[in-house]
């Protein structure tokens, strides 16, 4: 039987063999894994590497390595993903939430004033990772997330029950289709599928896992957040906004597309990465939403 250093020692050069990774990252996800099997933190390891691993534990180590072996993503083989200070359950059915993603949030947060009852849309909620971070933050908001698929509703709606959230309604709808015409959303937030039919990066890492119709935007991925932004003027009041996350080659024509839908104030942010990832543009008129397209 191996002892504890000898298995990460011996999984860590796998890992890194396998997966092409670098040897320090290697060796972050094999300690990584085996903390949670053993219910310890890493420092346990380091001071613990010549014990032996029991033999349930090592069996449930050898199994996560080798769904990790294979390319499984961290977040589904341990059923969840921290976002915004919120444990977040996922699975297979949903996008694993990004840290570039928690710029939309705060650039939300920053539009909705603390006491003040807002409505607010999150369109393609996923696991409900921006919807609940901002139900969490802001307790006098009013949420309302969809998303077309009922799985990945399930995930968000768990979430919100776990995390006792309940200024958040669920609604299962393809974007506009179902979304409540009145009464009208102080914000709309959206981080839909932005990536290119055919981009080489759907073939790397945790992107081969996750479900592609939260990936995929036709052609020039532009496809979801056209049909978003064409629709949100006649849902959101005036003087309302709406934020999208988008790749960082794509702000210059996600804000033409803004200006041409009639949006102010249109502005891209970059994230931490210093890629530009989320854009913003402000509802002027209030646009009678049974005229929507
Ligand atoms: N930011 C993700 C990525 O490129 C894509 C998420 C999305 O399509 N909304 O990995």
């Amino acid at each position: 039987m191996s002892n504890i250093g000898e298995l990460l020692r011996r999984y860590q050069a796998r890992l890194a063999l396998v997966s092409g990774m670098t040897a320090a990252d290697a060796r972050f996800e094999v300690h990584l894994l085996m903390a949670r099997v053993l219910q310890v933190n890493r420092a346990w390891l380091a001071a613990h590497g010549d014990e032996q691993c029991a033999p349930a534990a090592l069996a449930q180590y050898q199994d996560w390595l080798e769904r990790r072996l294979q390319g499984e993503p961290i977040a589904y083989i341990f059923g969840e993903k921290e976002f915004f200070g919120l444990l977040l359950a996922v699975n297979a059915d949903v996008l694993i939430p990004r840290p570039e993603t928690e710029l939309l949030v705060e650039l939300a947060l920053a539009r909705m004033p603390v006491g003040r009852m807002l409505r607010v849309l999150d369109l393609g909620t996923g696991s409900g990772a921006i919807a609940l971070s901002l139900a969490k933050i802001r307790p006098d908001t009013q949420l309302l997330a969809v998303d077309a698929s009922a799985e990945a509703l399930q995930v968000a709606r768990d979430n919100a029950r776990r995390l006792q959230l309940p200024n958040v309604e669920f609604v299962q709808s393809d974007w506009w289709r179902r979304v409540p015409v009145a009464p009208k959303f102080d914000l709309i937030v959206s981080n839909p599928p932005y990536i290119a039919a055919g981009d080489p990066h759907l073939q790397q890492g945790d992107l081969r896992y996750e479900p592609p119709h939260a990936l995929l935007a036709g052609a020039e991925g532009l496809d979801d957040l056209q049909v978003i932004i064409a629709a949100a003027p006649y849902y959101l009041a005036a003087g309302g906004s709406l934020l999208l996350e988008h790749g960082y080659e794509q702000g210059g024509i996600v804000l033409s597309l803004l200006e041409r839908a009639g949006f102010s104030a249109v502005v891209t942010h970059r994230d931490l990465a210093g890629q530009e990832r989320v854009s913003v543009g402000m509802a002027t008129t209030n646009r009678p939403a049974d005229a929507a397209p």
